[in-house]
């Protein structure tokens, strides 16, 4: 009695009533069962168009999980009805808290989503006794009722990069708004050519994609091209992040040929573990790792070579002036091409090459933080990390929209959770 009262207050659905509530063994264990019953003189209603009609019959009835109390299992019983509608013919009614075959309740659904934006879906899995796939799928109906929902207004400054995921054998192209305030994941899709994010500006509308003010990305040639034809309005900015990222692998390839040439030669490697000691900025590096880095300095190589010309690179960040900016990175890459670094110097060409947009970067400065791409980034990996099982890309979109989109859930009064 307690339980249905309870439940009157938690989740009333107009139409329908709650019945007997017993203990039954469902699927081996007890759990608590209550009966729904409609109202009487109610009509069922088409799914199609949510008009109601006349009752052509009634099927068995089914079982619905709903969130659990206790230790307990919880699902409601009940036998749908089929109407017969004027115009859609026979169909099985829909009904207020559930859809389609799901045995899930929308409202646990909802409460396991919750919880599976905290935990990974592993473990949900195996605090509520469900499976992986019960997870995914209330995860997927958040995400999908999230988009649906979503408040896409106000979107002007947008970030475009890619993650290599599965090892690094596929790529997805992630999409994030900048806007101070609301950062989050806007879109996401599979590789990384011009028709993937042509794909996000043909979703997204011209009508928005023509009131962006700032669109930041990567100097990959395909993104280039299509936020120059789909974002006219936009000015494109190459920030910092995705820049010294390049330096980075220019660096870290730079490192591997010599590690390399050490080997084949025989001789001592003395970079070997040394890859961080050069990627890291010289203030992150701990006092042994300093130590280790002045040792390394003293020697001739080339991997030190390259970490000098990166180091060399930073003053241009702290440049006011964007044409003072300019000046220091046409000496930077003129002395970057007399060295024999081929990297270091595919760098400096792709720098030559893209100077008008990197130097955007200090019209935009302080409006976009530079930041912002990283720490979604980051965030997006550890997504990835956490995700034991994703085995598809739909998998990890509808992870990714989760934790990063910062989506509007379904209505739903378990709000304790
Ligand atoms: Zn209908």
């Amino acid at each position: 009695m307690l339980i249905k009262t309870v439940l009157n207050k938690f989740e009333r659905f107009k139409s329908f009533i709650y019945g007997d509530c017993r203990l039954a063994k469902v699927g081996g264990s007890e759990a608590l069962v209550i009966d729904i019953k409609a109202r009487r003189n109610s009509k069922p209603e088409c799914p199609e168009c949510g008009k109601r009609g006349k009752t052509y019959d009634t099927q068995p009835a089914r079982l619905f999980e709903y969130v659990p109390i206790w230790a307990f299992k919880v699902f409601f019983r009940y036998a749908p009805r089929r109407v017969l509608c004027p115009i859609h013919g026979v169909k099985v009614e829909s009904l207020p808290w559930g859809y389609g075959k799901e045995q899930m309740t929308i409202s646990y659904q909802v409460y396991l989503a919750r919880w599976a934006r905290r935990l990974s879906w592993k473990e949900v899995a195996e605090i509520f006794k469900t499976s992986w796939d019960s997870i995914f799928r209330a995860v997927q109906y958040a995400v999908d009722y999230g988009l649906a929902n979503r408040n896409l207004d106000g979107v002007t400054e947008i970030g475009v990069d890619e993650i290599a995921v599965f090892k690094g054998h596929q790529y997805l192209t992630m999409v994030y708004q900048l806007n101070a305030g609301v950062r989050r994941l806007l879109w996401c899709g599979p590789q990384r050519r011009i028709r993937t994010l042509l794909r996000f500006f043909r979703e997204f509308g011209k009508e928005r994609s023509a009131k962006l003010k700032y669109v930041c990305s990567d100097m990959w040639a395909p993104y280039l091209k299509v936020i120059a034809k789909r974002a006219p309005n936009a000015v494109n900015i190459l920030d910092r992040f995705h820049i010294m990222r390049k330096f980075n692998e220019a660096i870290d390839e730079v490192r591997r040929t010599e590690a390399k040439e050490f080997k084949a030669a025989k001789q001592e490697n003395v970079l070997e573990k040394g890859r961080w000691l050069l990627l890291k900025r010289p203030e992150n590096l701990s006092e042994k790792q300093t130590s280790r880095l002045g040792d390394l300095l003293k020697l001739n190589l080339s991997s030190i070579k390259a970490y000098l010309l990166r180091e060399d690179f930073q003053q241009f960040w702290d440049y006011q002036r964007s044409d003072f900016a300019g000046k220091f990175l046409d000496d930077w890459v003129i002395r970057t091409m007399q060295t024999d670094l081929e990297p270091m110097k595919k760098v400096a060409r792709m720098l030559r090459n893209h100077k008008p947009m990197i130097l955007n970067w200090f019209k935009a400065k302080g409006r976009l933080s530079s930041g912002a791409v990283e720490g979604l980034n980051l965030k997006a990996k550890l997504t990835i990390r956490k995700a034991y099982g994703f085995r598809t890309i739909k998998c990890l979109q509808v992870a990714l929209y989760h934790t990063l989109g910062d989506l509007p859930e379904p209505l739903c009064h378990h709000r304790f959770c």
